[in-house]
Order: C-alpha cells, then structure tokens, then sequence
C-alpha cells in the first residue's frame, strides 16, 4: 500500500469522503487522493515522494507558482507581529486601496475568507439594494455552497450528478432562477416573467466550473444591457477569473463593467481569502453603514492580508506575467488539441488565456448541455494516464486547468509529450 492510500485509509474513517472538499476526491476518475507534502513553482510532492507537474495551482491561487518567496516573507513576518486582532489594521486598508486601484468598477471592497462568503453576501447586498428577491444564474456556472446558489450548479456538484443540494429548503432556492450560458433569449425571457422581481444577474464571465467554456462574443454585452434595462444588478463572480484573464479581470479582458464583483482564489496568495465590492452606492448598503448585515471574525486577517497584497502587488508590478500567461496558454492549448485531434480523438480544446479544459465529446461546448456530452470515461483513463506520467491534471472532467507564471515552456513540453505518449499508447 503506498503511503496515499494508508492516509486515505484513516482519512475516510474520520473525515467525509476523506476530503475537506469534494472536488479533491479522486472519485470521479477512480483513483486515491494524493496526499500532497509540498510545492514549488509548478511542481507538488507527494507523500511518497512522487512528483508531479501541477496543472490545478490550488484551483488557481498560485499564479506566481507554489510558494512565491516573496509571499513566503511576508506572511512569516506578518505571523511574527501576531495572528490576528479582531480589529481593524493598516494591511485591511492598504488591501482595500490596491484592489480599488487596480480593479476600475470596485469603489469599495469588503474582506471575506472564501469565495463562498463573498457570493453570499454580494447576492445579499443586491437583495437589499434594490428591493427585490430573485436572482438569475446559469446552469453550469458555479458560485460557492451557499444555498441560494445550489441550483444546478457546476463544479463538484456536477460531477458527482447531484441536481440539487440534499438539505436546501425549497424555500432557500425558490427565488434562484436559472438560465443557459451564452444564451441572452432565455435571461430576457426570465426579466419578462418575472417583472420587477430580478435583484441580480450572477454570473462567471468565463465559465470554469463545467469545464472550461468562454462567453460568446456578446454575450457579457448582452448581459450588461439586460441588467441595465430591467434594473437589476450584474454581479461577476471573478473567483476564479479574477487577476488572472488580467490584473483587473474578466472585465478588464472583456470591457464590460458589473456592478458588483466577487473574488477568491488568487487575492488570497493561497490563504483563505475573498472580497465582494462594486460601487460606492451599493456597497454603502452593507452595515456598519447600511441595514445589510454581513460579518466576519476573521475577515481582512493580517496574515491573509499580507500574502494577498504581496502577490497581487507582484502582478501589477509585472504586467508582462499576463502577456507570457497568455502567450503560453494559446500555444499550449492548441498543441494539446493538435495532438489529441491527429490522433484521432474525439475533443474540444476550450480554452482562454491561462484557463484551459479538454472536453471528449465531439460537439462544441459552449455550455452546461453541451458540457455533459463529453465522455468521461476517456477523460478518467486520460486524467490516469496523465497522474502515471506525472502530470496532474483536476480529477474530474468539469474542471479547469490552470497555468501559472511557473510553467516554463520546458515544463510545458513535458506535458505535451505525456499527451503524445497517450494518445499513442491507448
Ligand atoms: C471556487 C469558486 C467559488 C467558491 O469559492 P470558495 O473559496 O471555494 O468558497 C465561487 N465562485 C467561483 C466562480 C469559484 O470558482
């Protein structure tokens, strides 16, 4: 029994699943978590001294690669001033100052320590800012475990094909309406049926929780109108897209402003981090100042704080990380479906910038029914293959692959190689 397996053994015994997340689970892919000891760069190590080259980046934290020394230094000096205060600091203000500066439509901006809260309470601030209940998703997008947005959700919920949440009150979701990504007929249909009704528009301005799937061209346009139109908030969910399409997002990319943002993922360096913001008038709804309530004993922690603004400072300091990410993600996608696709697979390569996703299926994907065409079987015995040959890829299909500023092309010809070894060999 390798050293993974003994400690997935005891795992399963005290912890669900053996994972403090789903989407950890090797599950999907018939496989046994590997126990992760260390990183560096674009390399992860595992409790039997495997090493992989990492293709998840933590889910997309570790843009700068693992263990950034310069984020490294300046959480151990903020550890060394104490762990947390439970009281306002200058890190919450210098945090605060650099995400309005980077990001143009965020005015004010309030710490949370996941993306999970961040959602929750931007879906809150909507709600309470104009008045209204409802609020419009799309299938396949992914916005945290909050029950409002366990509808039809991507992510780890589906893969594991769970339509809803057990344990979600009818109640907590009736006010949840859902519509198809990249389709603005069935979000105008929703803003007809439902007359003064819709608070927000939630959506991923790339989807990456079903797989990796960009938004047609004006689609996010469309999407700003609609909202605009109707009255209701846009909020983006740039967990996962945030700081890393480019430094001020999905909507610096794409020049659509929301009104409200989320992020997650890379503002924490790795530590558990969110933040919800937008602009003034809206975020002056949330209490001390307005009647939202939203809290938070940890939120804005200086330790946090500290590994988030070094690594965001890094990025703005350093716009040609972008441009290489970028540059790196366009070839190495399309070497991959090159490959795939003169060996005679059936795929789609979707891809954007850094993110990327390898769906078998042989129609187009551009949403969550296109998504589920894809035949995860292959993508089980391609993600095993790949673990053999040292690359790890995410362990269930409707997932994202993440570059990060570590990936030298050198690296990334070794993964294209394990590909052409695949694709020869099964
Ligand atoms: C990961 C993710 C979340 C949830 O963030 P957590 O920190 O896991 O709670 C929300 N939205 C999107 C788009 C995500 O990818």
């Amino acid at each position: 029994m390798t050293k993974s397996e003994e400690l997935f053994k005891r795992a399963v015994r005290c912890i669900p699943g053996g994972v403090n997340s789903p989407v950890r689970a090797f599950g999907a892919v018939g496989e046994t978590p590997r126990f992760i000891v260390s990183a560096k760069g674009d390399r992860i190590l595992d409790a039997d001294g495997n090493s992989y080259l990492d293709f998840i980046g933590s889910w997309g934290p570790m843009i700068l690669g693992h263990n950034h020394p310069k984020v490294l230094e300046s959480v151990v000096r903020a550890a060394g001033s104490g762990l947390s205060f439970g009281a306002a600091t200058e890190m919450e203000v210098i945090m605060a100052e650099l995400i309005c500066d980077i990001v143009p439509s965020i005015e004010m901006v309030r710490m949370v320590n996941s993306g999970t809260e961040a959602v929750m309470s931007a879906v809150r601030t909507a709600r309470g800012y104009t008045g209204r209940n409802k609020i419009v998703k799309f299938m396949g997008c992914y916005h945290g475990h909050s029950d409002a947005m366990l509808v039809k959700a991507g992510s780890g919920v589906m893969t594991q094909g769970i339509p809803d949440s057990a344990g979600v009150p009818a109640g907590c979701t009736e006010d949840t309406l859902s519509a198809v990504y990249n389709d603005l007929d069935s979000v105008e249909t929703l803003f007809e049926g439902n007359p003064d009704q819709i608070a927000a528009v939630i959506v991923e301005p790339v989807g990456a929780n079903m797989g990796v799937v960009p938004p047609a061209k004006g689609f996010l346009e469309g999407l700003r109108d609609l909202c605009t139109r109707y009255g209701a908030l846009l909020i983006f969910d740039e967990v996962i897209t945030g700081f890393r399409l480019a430094l001020d997002g999905a909507q610096g990319y794409f020049g659509v402003r929301p009104d409200l943002t989320t992020f997650g993922k890379i503002i924490g360096g790795g530590m558990p981090v969110g933040a919800y913001g937008g602009k003034r008038e809206v975020m002056s709804m949330v209490a001390p100042v307005g009647p939202v309530y939203q809290a938070g004993t940890l939120s804005g922690n200086p330790v946090a704080m500290a590994a988030g603004i070094t690594q965001l400072s890094i990025l703005k300091e350093n716009p040609d990380i972008y441009r290489k990410l970028n540059e790196n993600g366009d070839w190495f996608y399309s070497e991959i479906a090159g490959i795939l696709k003169e060996g005679n697979r059936e795929c789609q390569v979707n891809h954007i910038g850094s993110l990327g996703c390898v769906f078998f299926t042989k129609e187009p994907v551009v949403n969550y029914a296109s998504a589920k065409t894809s035949d995860v079987k292959e993508y089980r015995n391609y993600f095993k293959f790949m673990l053999e040959h040292g690359i790890y890829l995410a362990p269930a299909q409707f997932e994202a692959m993440f570059l990060s500023a570590a990936h030298t092309r050198a690296d990334l010809e070794e993964a294209l190689d394990a590909v052409r070894a695949y694709v020869r060999e099964k």
